[in-house]
C-alpha cells in the first residue's frame, strides 16, 4: 500500500494532524525536487471543482502553486442581462477570488476564446512558455482523454487544454529547440518530473480533502457568474462526490478524496 493510500485510513487523528500527516507523506511521497506547482485548465472554475481540496493541501504545506486558465470562460455564466464582452473580466476576477482563497497568489490568463479551444501549436507554445517562467515540479492538468463514466468532466475544452499541456511537458518545454522565439525571449528549457491528470477514468492517486473541503466549497463558492451554489447546497454536492470518489477508489465512505491519474515524466 503506499503511503498517499495508506492515510486515507487515518479516521481518528484530529483534523489538523490529518492535514500534517497528509501534508508530510504527499510530499514525501513523490520525487519531485522542487516545490513548484503549475495547475493548466481550461476555464476559471475547472482546478476548483477538480483539485480544489488538493490545491488547499499543497499550499497550506508550503508547495507554491500557480495557475495557467487558458480561456476566460467567456461563453459561461446564465444571465442574458450582462453583455457578453464582460463576462470574461467577471471570471477572470472570480478565479483570481477563488486562488486566494486556496493560497495561490499567481494566475496567468491565456485569453483563449471559450468553447473554441484546439491542442494548436500556439496554444502548446504559451503553455511552454509558462512553464518555463514558472519552472514547475508538478503539473496538474485536465485529462485529454474522454471520460465516459463522467461525461462533464470531458468538455471539448478540458480535452484540447489537457492535450496542449501534455505536449508541453512533453516534448516542447524541456526541448530548447521547440518553439526558438521562447528561447529569444531567454527561456531556458524546462523538464516537468510528473503531471496528475484531473477528471480521469482511472485514477491511481487520491489526496484526502477532508481537512480542505471547507476551502474547496468557500473557493467554488467565489464563481458567482456561474451559480455554483444557488441553492445552498454546494457542499452537499461536494462532500457527496468526495465520498463516492473514496469508495471507488476502495476507501471508507467516510473518507473525502480527489482522485488523479499520475504520470511521470521525468
Ligand atoms: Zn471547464
Amino acid at each position: 500500500m503506499s503511503p498517499v493510500r495508506s492515510r486515507i485510513g487515518s479516521r481518528h487523528a484530529t483534523q489538523l494532524l490529518l492535514l500534517h500527516l497528509q501534508l508530510r507523506l504527499e510530499v514525501g511521497s513523490t520525487s519531485v525536487d522542487n516545490n513548484t506547482v503549475l495547475v493548466i485548465t481550461a476555464h476559471p472554475d475547472d482546478v476548483d471543482f477538480g483539485a480544489g481540496g488538493t490545491v488547499a493541501a499543497w499550499s497550506a504545506s508550503g508547495v507554491e502553486v500557480s495557475y495557467c486558465v487558458v480561456t476566460d470562460g467567456d461563453a459561461g455564466g446564465f444571465d442574458p442581462e450582462v453583455p457578453r464582452t464582460k463576462i470574461g473580466p467577471i471570471r477572470r476576477a472570480e478565479q483570481t477570488a477563488a486562488a486566494k482563497i486556496l493560497g495561490v497568489k499567481k494566475v496567468i490568463f491565456l485569453g483563449y476564446p471559450d468553447g473554441r479551444l484546439t491542442p494548436s501549436i500556439e496554444l502548446r507554445r504559451d503553455i511552454s512558455r509558462v512553464i518555463r517562467q514558472v519552472k514547475p515540479a508538478r503539473v496538474l492538468c485536465q485529462s485529454p482523454e474522454r471520460n465516459y463514466r463522467r461525461i462533464y468532466a470531458s468538455h471539448p475544452d478540458h480535452l484540447a487544454a489537457g492535450e496542449a499541456a501534455l505536449c508541453a511537458v512533453y516534448p516542447d518545454a524541456r526541448n530548447q529547440f521547440a518553439h526558438p522565439e521562447l528561447a529569444a525571449e531567454g527561456l531556458d528549457a524546462h523538464t516537468v518530473e510528473e503531471v496528475w491528470l484531473m477528471g480521469s477514468e482511472n485514477p491511481d492517486t487520491f489526496v484526502d480533502i477532508s481537512a480542505t473541503l471547507e476551502a474547496k466549497v468557500a473557493a467554488l463558492r467565489e464563481h458567482v457568474s456561474q451559480r455554483t451554489d444557488e441553492d445552498g447546497r454546494l457542499e452537499e454536492r461536494i462532500r457527496a462526490w468526495a465520498a463516492e470518489q473514496a469508495r471507488a477508489a476502495g476507501r471508507d465512505d467516510a473518507t473525502l478524496v480527489e482522485g488523479f491519474r499520475r504520470v511521470g515524466t521525468a
